[in-house]
C-alpha cells in the first residue's frame, strides 16, 4: 500500500509525529497535557516514562486509600479510553484531537457515572476535594460511636427482669427465657 503511496505508518494528530502506542497515549503534547491535569488534580508529579503501567502505579502508590475501584485508578482508564475514542473519530475527519476535547470526555463520564449512582464513597476518600470542586458530593457514612454497655444490678428491695427471646422464622420454633435479678446479682 505504501508503494501507491498511500501511508501506513500514520502520524499522530496533534503534532505529526510518527504515530506510535507511546506517542499517543502518554507522550504526544495533547495527550501529556491530559495527563498533567489529572494527576495535578490528585498532587501527584508526572512520571517521566514511556510504559503506561508507570501511570497507573503512580495512581496507585499516591495514597493508601486506593483500593479496588479507586478513582485513582479509575481515571487513567478513562483517560486510555478517550484517547482512542477521540483519536478514531479523527481518523474519521470528526474534528481535532486536543488536550481539553479529552480531559472534557473524562469529565463528563465521571458525571454519568455520578448521575447513575454508579461511584461510591470509597473510591473518593483519597480526595474528597476534588469529588467536590467536580461536583460529586457524597452523604459520607456516619460511625456511630461505640458504647459502653454494662448490666447494673436493682437497687436493694427492687428486681430486674432480663428477658430474651429468638425465633426460627416467622411462625417457627420459639423460645424466650427471663431471668430476675436482685441487689445481690442472686
Ligand atoms: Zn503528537
Amino acid at each position: 500500500m505504501r508503494e501507491k503511496g498511500l501511508p501506513i505508518v500514520s502520524q499522530c494528530p496533534c503534532c505529526f509525529h510518527k504515530e506510535n502506542v507511546s506517542h499517543l497515549f502518554l507522550q504526544g503534547v495533547a495527550t501529556r497535557g491530559v495527563w498533567e491535569y489529572f494527576l495535578a488534580q490528585f498532587n501527584i508529579s508526572l512520571p517521566n516514562t514511556t510504559y503506561l503501567q508507570h501511570m497507573f502505579r503512580a495512581g496507585r502508590s499516591s495514597s493508601p486509600f486506593v483500593g479496588h475501584g479507586g478513582i485513582r485508578l479509575l481515571i487513567p482508564t478513562f483517560i486510555l479510553w478517550f484517547i482512542w475514542e477521540i483519536w478514531n473519530e479523527v481518523k474519521h475527519n470528526h474534528g481535532r484531537f486536543t488536550t481539553n476535547k479529552i480531559i472534557r470526555r473524562v469529565r463528563e463520564y465521571i458525571g454519568l457515572l455520578y448521575h447513575a449512582h454508579r461511584l461510591r464513597f470509597e473510591q473518593w476518600r483519597s480526595k474528597l476535594d476534588v469529588a467536590q470542586a467536580w461536583g460529586i458530593f457524597f452523604i459520607q457514612p456516619r460511625l456511630s460511636k461505640p458504647k459502653v454497655v454494662r448490666w447494673v444490678p436493682p437497687d436493694m428491695g427492687w428486681y430486674k427482669l432480663n428477658t430474651i427471646g429468638a425465633a426460627n422464622g416467622n411462625l417457627g420454633i420459639a423460645s424466650a427465657g427471663d431471668l430476675f435479678w436482685d441487689h445481690r446479682r442472686g
